[in-house]
């Protein structure tokens, strides 16, 4: 239970600034997280790293001398925005590159991923290294596909090591890889986490029993048995992770730093009762053991958990592990004394309103009231669409929805007020909503405004023809940026019957209402047969079969969103 909290919308940025207040020896504010407040003599390549908010230490908390340089913190348990990670990544450069590190999720993967492009299209030198440590989420021929859960640290740590060390670019990014590649985690829970004004928990376990393999944001683990002993789950943990011994590393004489990680709830003396099983149970296998860390690593809110995570040293790495770091929520050694940096300087957004016709005008103001009425439709649906996203997936559906459609209707209804037109209006909903919600469904609903406005323009008639042409391309552009196709289970399910509906009524001669109002309905029929749908894309695929029976959270916010638009095209004089 998350018992402290305002406004629950609220609670990541209220985090944030109090985070901030606290931990200023270590991090300054900078849209979209935090940077460094200290500076190093010689300028290094910088590591951003990110993710939701929820697993403190992760991310903020890791930012600092020896570790990393910004940290893009985004809702709770959203991945952080483009935009976000972004003008970290701007305000952590120091002019010898960037490597984005962070864990590995679809959400993120995609907003890093635009983020880099943006980057290097500036000509900023820009590496990616995803953690891939979490055993259970993924076969071994599949590494690639596994997401990255305590084993951050590890990759984090070596590569702000090897930053701080004088490494160029090439060579940190060969580092974070190679520790990627030499670690394994394995996580149990015993029971599930509950996020801040949330009426139920994400998850549960059953009492007595401990769910195998369960992620971080409470996606569902792959197994579930009775609690074992301190002394039974530590050899379950190194019965393991031993089998998935990496490439390259020889058992004899191999050394390893093992990080026990409590994910929220856990007695740090639980933690050492099975740590101390763990150290008998290397050494009677004769690996050595350097510099263990037991305790808080990477949370996830009020879980009860506990992860064992090993990291496979070699020589490089063994340097890089052990040199001195200092970060609000992990320590090592002693730094050298750091000057303070300069404040960041965040410079006013381009805020100027292109000339509008008064026909986009009005179609502006449409779509002002149309996205105002979808974010309080999304107000009420909030705890559904989390609940719905909980059962294979991650849980945050809802809260990213609703932040992201009040902060599109917020800046939709700043724009047209101003007199901008169709596009300008929908583009400033864009920028907002996936600024705000995080998750790929930000990232997709962004997208999807933004080339609906492209299509629209600002003073160009806003035509039947032109919507429908809008909306076509609005799923094209979601099918090329997230790769899904019709029966992936996902919100394209809803998008496409929604768009060729909508596109064979207009060009039928219908008109928009009319049109509308058949689309969306044929949008919501498919959105609930996708229940019967496993999941093969997304958070929600490693537990595929779970999902059976609910339909797609994504797929059944678009058609909610398509009949509220249609209840706002009803009422309205225009078209
Ligand atoms: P996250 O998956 O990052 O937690 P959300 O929970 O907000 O983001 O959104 C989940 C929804 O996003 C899914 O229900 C699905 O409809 C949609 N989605 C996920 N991946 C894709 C993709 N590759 N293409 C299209 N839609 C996707
Ligand atoms: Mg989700």
């Amino acid at each position: 239970m998350t018992r402290l909290f305002n406004d629950p919308s609220r609670f990541a940025d209220e985090m944030i600034e109090g985070f901030v207040a606290a931990a200023g020896r270590w991090v300054q504010a900078a849209p979209g997280g935090v940077v460094r407040s200290t500076q190093a003599d010689e300028a290094t390549v910088a590591l951003v790293i990110g993710g939701g908010s929820g697993h403190y230490p992760a991310f903020g908390g890791l930012v600092g001398p020896g570790l990393a340089h910004g940290a893009a913190m985004g809702n709770l348990f959203a991945s952080p925005s483009s935009q976000q990670v972004y003008s970290i990544a701007k305000a952590a450069d120091q002019g010898k590159g960037v490597l984005l590190s962070y864990g590995n999720y679809a959400g993120d993967v995609l907003h890093f991923d635009q983020a880099q492009e943006k980057l290097r299209a500036e000509g900023i030198d820009v590496r990616t290294v995803t953690v891939t440590d979490d055993i259970w989420s993924a076969p071994q021929e599949e590494l690639h596909k596994r997401r990255g859960i305590a084993g951050d640290l590890s990759v984090f740590k070596v590569a702000g090591a090897a930053a701080a060390a004088g490494y160029d670019l090439d060579g940190v990014e060969r580092v974070a890889q190679l520790a990627n590649a030499r670690t394994r985690s394995f996580g149990v829970a015993f029971s599930g986490c509950t996020l801040p004004g949330a009426s139920e928990p994400l998850f549960t376990v059953p009492e007595g029993k401990m769910a195998v393999g369960l992620g971080i944001h409470g996606e569902p683990g792959i197994d579930e048995v009775d609690v074992p002993t301190a002394d039974e789950l530590a050899a379950m943990f190194i019965d393991k992770l031993l089998e998935e011994v990496p490439e390259g590393v020889s058992l004899e004489g191999a050394r390893v730093v093992p990080l026990l990680n409590g994910l929220g709830n856990l007695k740090y003396e639980e933690m050492f009762v099975v740590f101390r099983r763990i150290a008998q149970l290397l050494d009677e296998r004769g690996i050595a053991i350097v510099e263990p860390e037991v305790g808080e690593l990477c949370t996830s809110f009020d879980m009860s958990g506990v992860s064992l995570t090993l990291l496979w040293l070699d020589e490089e790495l063994e340097t890089l592990w052990a040199a001195p770091a200092d970060s609000s929520g992990f320590t090592k050694g002693s730094v050298a004394p750091q000057r303070a940096a300069d404040a960041v300087v965040t410079t006013e957004a381009d805020t100027a309103i292109p000339e509008a016709s008064d026909d986009s005008r009005a179609a502006a103001a449409l779509v002002d009231a149309a996205l105002t009425a979808v974010a309080a439709t999304l107000d009420e649906a909030a705890d559904e669409l989390g609940h719905m996203d909980s059962i294979a997936g991650d849980g945050d559906h809802g809260i990213g929805m609703q932040r992201g459609s009040r902060a599109g209707a917020a800046a939709a209804t700043t724009a047209a007020q101003a007199g901008a037109g169709a596009q300008t209006t929908l583009e400033r909903a864009a920028d907002a909503w996936s600024d705000r919600a995080g998750g790929t469904s930000g990232a997709l609903w962004g997208e999807m405004l933004r080339t609906l406005g492209e299509r629209l323009g600002d003073t160009e008639p806003v035509t039947a023809g032109a919507v429908a042409e809008g909306v076509a391309a609005a799923k094209d552009a979601v099918m090329a940026f997230g790769k899904a196709k019709v029966g992936d289970k996902t919100m394209v399910d809803a998008i496409v019957p929604f768009a060729d509906e909508l596109a064979r009524r207009v060009s039928a001669g219908e008109g928009v209402r009319q049109a509308w109002a058949a689309a969306a309905a044929l949008s919501q029929t498919a959105a609930q047969s996708t229940a019967d749908l496993a999941a093969t894309l997304g958070r929600a695929r490693s537990h595929g079969d779970k999902s059976i029976g609910t339909p797609d959270p994504g797929a059944i916010s678009f058609a909610l969103i398509t009949k509220t638009i249609h209840d706002v095209l009803t009422t309205s004089k225009e078209q």
